[in-house]
């Protein structure tokens, strides 16, 4: 049918589709009934745009959209909407540019399960405003790859994704992680990961410095990075072996550990952070080494804060995503967190987690984020991104701040900001419409409308319903 249709056009002489539309694969069914918005030029009119530069929000402006990039922005009025657009009020709504998000997995745990959540995951990333991830350690790393074709060719809803082979550590890795022993595993692992389609390493708490190094060295030969969820390696360590970005902040960093042995995690160190001074000279050693050497970090406070007793707020939205079982093993390992003798992290080593962040990015680091949908399983894929915008700001951060670490820092951390990360001429259209003012009232960041990938626009709440009650299963 559609052969005969485009033959048909050409004999009547009519242009077919315009060159940029032809250059994206036609979007699959399974993509299309989420779409609302699919026109060759949108303009988005009498919109607050948050640039994510970290420039004030900007009133009544109006954002034209050509060709799934972003053509021009500025005061509604002053820039010319071609003929033919499709127009959009957005009075009283927001835009953002999309999130970046750096730990976001598209497998998902409980303390009972760990999931690979190929339909649910990227359907919840999207629209809670994250269109593009990193994946940082695969469970199922061929699950990731097929998916990130699913989604490359518009058949898949779900964010651009850059995706990291299995969890690299040490012999004590269990589960799905890949044990390496040698520097000779090392490079072996790395260089068949980089030739599968990984761009990005993911280290785990027990590999060793021989190891960690063999293995950056061979990534950066095959263009990869690397970042790592440490223990045995502490941040100045693995700094001076050469990685690109570190995970979580202070709750994994070994550096103030006097009784830390070399290439071994040592027990229970998260529990005397609770007397580190964050403005102690040791802590700004390890922000002048990961400055120096351009090393990101990446916040992941809303897998933290499931540990502490009495957060985060229930949101019956969460509940409804999970399915029975899991809403179930939830709620009772958020309930056992409050009771004597269980694992928990006190509220005030959560706090200096904080501190030491929001002073990392004061210093002149590069703080990224991501929600980490692991831990007791309460910080969902998308939803628990949004909950970092929250505790971001409760860190410190102002409200557009806190906008510029989720999404132009993401970018940056890829070394992808020039295609994405802002609201800018030039750019993809990756663009958050928002109903309501999450600058002045942060918990409106929930209230997303309409996603826009690469100019696509995608119903939030559509993409939400079609996924209830199936997190933890699918
Ligand atoms: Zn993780």
């Amino acid at each position: 049918m559609r052969t005969y249709f485009a033959a048909a056009m050409v004999a009547l002489g009519l242009p077919l589709l315009g060159l940029a539309a032809q250059s994206r694969p036609e979007l699959g069914s399974r993509t299309k009934r989420f779409v609302t918005v699919e026109a060759p030029v949108v303009a988005l009119l009498h919109v607050r745009v948050v640039d994510g530069t970290g420039t004030a929000p900007m009133e009544d402006q109006t954002i034209v959209i050509a060709n799934g990039k972003i053509g021009a922005v500025g005061r509604t009025g002053t820039v010319t909407v071609p003929a033919g657009a499709k127009a959009i009020d957005l009075t009283g709504h927001t835009i953002l540019p999309g999130f970046v998000g750096l730990h976001d997995h598209t497998f998902y745990t409980t303390s009972n399960r760990a999931a690979q959540l190929d339909n649910s995951a990227p359907v919840l990333y999207l629209a809670s405003g994250v269109t593009t991830i990193r994946t940082t350690g695969s469970f199922s790393p061929y699950a990731e790859i097929n998916l990130k074709r699913a989604i490359d060719n518009w058949r898949y809803p779900g964010p651009r994704m850059y995706i990291t082979g299995p969890y690299l550590t040490g012999e004590t890795g269990m589960g799905e992680m890949q044990q390496l022993l040698t520097p000779e595993d090392a490079r072996r692992v790395v260089a068949y990961w980089a030739s599968e389609g990984a761009t990005w390493i993911k280290f785990y708490t027990t590999v060793s410095r021989a190891v960690m190094g063999a293995a950056i060295d061979e990534a950066h030969k095959h263009g990869l990075k690397v970042t790592g969820h440490l223990c045995s390696v502490s941040f100045r360590e693995a700094v001076g072996l050469g990685i690109d970005n570190l995970e979580h902040g202070l709750i994994t960093n070994t550096d103030y550990d006097a009784a830390k042995t070399p290439d071994l995690c040592p027990l229970g160190f998260e529990a005397k952070l609770a007397n580190l001074d964050i403005n102690s000279e040791g802590v700004k050693s390890t922000y002048r080494a990961m400055i120096d050497k351009k090393v990101a970090m990446t916040s992941t406070l809303a897998v933290f804060e499931l540990f502490v007793p009495n957060r985060p707020p229930l949101e019956q939205r969460v509940l409804d995503a999970m399915s029975p079982e899991v809403r179930t093993e939830y709620l009772t390992s958020r309930a056992r967190l409050s009771q004597p003798g269980a694992f928990a992290i006190p509220e005030v080593v959560f706090k200096k987690a904080l501190e030491f962040e929001y002073n990392f990015a004061k210093a002149g680091g590069l703080l990224a984020a991501g929600v980490d949908p692991t831990g007791n399983g309460g910080a969902l894929p998308g939803f628990g991104d949004q909950r970092n915008y929250e505790l971001l700001i409760e860190a410190g951060f102002t409200p557009v701040e806190a906008i510029q670490v989720m999404s132009a820092n993401g970018a940056k951390v890829l070394g992808t900001y020039d295609r994405y990360g802002s609201v800018s001429v030039g750019k993809f259209a990756d663009l958050i419409v928002i109903r309501g003012n999450p600058i002045a009232t942060p918990a409106d960041i929930r209230n997303v409308v309409t996603v826009f990938k690469e100019g696509i626009g995608f119903d939030s709440p559509m993409l939400i319903e079609s996924v209830k009650g199936v997190v933890g299963v699918r």
